[in-house]
């Protein structure tokens, strides 16, 4: 264990609506992962796949 946490990672999920390309950034939810299903697309209602996960470094 470290006594100093200087830096935090957050993961984020890329969702893409294969209709219209609407992309979609929200946080990671545990069972994402590259091309499945996601959520409806808001703007036609398709569903939307996941392209990318990624992770963003921020200092604290
Ligand atoms: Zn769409």
């Amino acid at each position: 264990m470290r006594k100093e946490e200087k830096e935090k990672h957050v993961v984020y999920t890329i969702e893409e609506c294969q209709q219209c390309g609407l992309k979609t950034k929200r946080t990671f939810k545990l069972g994402d992962f590259v091309y499945k299903v996601g959520e409806l697309c808001s703007k036609c209602k398709t569903a939307a796949l996941i392209t990318t996960i990624y992770a963003e470094y921020m200092k604290i």
